[in-house]
């Protein structure tokens, strides 16, 4: 069986499997804020539950509320 890859959340600080989250990167050049970026953009990694939970809390939070509009929208 193959291990599933776990990252931390950064609305409830859970660990979940890779494949259930969102990733949040924050671009180096830019450091603009990239929803699930493509495999050519590099910076630095966040995760972010698909559950609805987690998505309403990152919500209040002033850094990834354009996160929040993009999953949303
Ligand atoms: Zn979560």
């Amino acid at each position: 069986m193959k291990k599933a890859v776990l990252r931390l959340c950064i609305a409830c600080r859970e660990l979940k499997d890779r494949k259930e989250m969102h990733r949040i990167m924050t671009e180096h050049e830019s450091n603009t804020v990239i929803l699930n970026p493509n495999k050519h953009q590099f910076g630095r990694s966040a995760y972010l539950c698909k559950s609805e939970q987690c998505i309403k809390k990152i919500k209040k939070n002033k850094r990834f509320k354009g996160i929040y509009e993009m999953i949303v929208s």
